[in-house]
């Protein structure tokens, strides 16, 4: 019925009017927010501060065909504030290759092919032969004490977690207890970066005068109660007359030894180790894959 007849008095004409501007202003907001896809993104503000909102696409024409929703984390998923963009991985592990220094008297590392591609084979297999103690490795007990635990039987939960990286001062040619000073109280896992570091940079070759762990030292550690010792050297030890009192104080403690770890590009302080050595059965080392996790 036309307005302005006999019918609608002038009032239910003004509601009409009315109805008819929203109408168009809702439709003119629609067309003007449209996207790609001719759909209509509604960006949805979270109520709940954990939620994360998804964008959701409302089709002209048709029926809301995704409702707006939302995740939730669940709490165990959840790091702290900003970690998942800034959380980053060092790996502190040496390239297993046959160029790599190796300790005195240990087997050198060697790869042969046994199929290759460019032979005519349909896939690369490789044999490699190389020491238990060759490049980032870890030193279990039974290294240095027959009835010690192997590779394989070490408590994973003492290779993995917070660690503190230990600057030594670079002019110091042996790790003393002065240089634990800013070891935190409590350390469970501490890497020493010595001047080892820069000396892997500038030649990857083998040299005898490297700074290692004195024995004051270590028993200062396991004064401390330090389960996990790293250090930027093939030994955690440098001792001519071939005793190693050291590792035998660390070993019969069932503290476990991490040698040759690459932290030339790790600066001191707090993070998470993630270290998985090969689980040789009955093994007297393993070599490792050794990671630091910024915290
Ligand atoms: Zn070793």
């Amino acid at each position: 019925m036309p307005c302005g007849g006999s019918g609608p008095g002038p009032s239910r004409c003004l509601i009409l009017l009315l109805v008819r501007v929203e109408v168009g202003v809702l439709l003119l907001v629609v067309r003007r927010s449209r996207g790609p896809g001719h759909g209509v993104t509604l960006r949805l503000g979270p109520h709940n501060p954990s939620a994360r909102p998804v964008s959701s696409t409302l089709r002209l024409g048709r029926p809301l065909v995704k409702k707006p929703t939302f995740i939730v984390r669940p709490p165990e998923s959840r790091s702290s504030a900003g970690s998942d963009r800034t959380m980053r991985r060092i790996d502190i592990s040496i390239p297993l290759r046959p160029a790599m220094a190796a300790f005195p008297g240990d087997p050198p590392f060697t790869v042969e092919p046994v199929h290759s591609l460019a032979r005519g084979d349909a896939y690369h297999t490789s044999r490699i032969s190389l020491g238990s103690h060759a490049g980032t490795h870890v030193d279990p007990p039974l290294h240095f004490l027959p009835d010690g635990a192997p590779t394989d039987r070490l408590d994973l939960e003492v290779l993995n977690g917070p660690c503190t990286v230990l600057d030594v001062d670079k002019n110091h040619p042996a790790i003393q207890p002065t240089d634990l000073g800013t070891l935190p109280p409590g350390a469970v896992r501490v890497l020493f970066r010595t001047a080892n570091s820069e000396r892997w940079v500038q030649r990857e070759e083998f040299f005898s005068d490297y700074v290692a762990l004195s024995l004051p030292a270590a028993e200062e550690l396991l004064r401390r109660g330090v389960r996990l010792v790293g250090i930027d050297s093939l030994s955690v030890e440098s001792d001519p007359t071939g005793k190693f009192p050291v590792h035998h104080a660390l070993l019969r403690k069932g503290v476990i030894i991490l040698e040759g770890l690459r932290l030339q590009d790790v600066p001191p302080g707090a993070y998470d180790l993630e270290c998985l050595p090969l689980r040789l059965q009955d093994g007297d080392g393993g070599p490792a894959r050794a990671v630091l996790r910024t915290t």
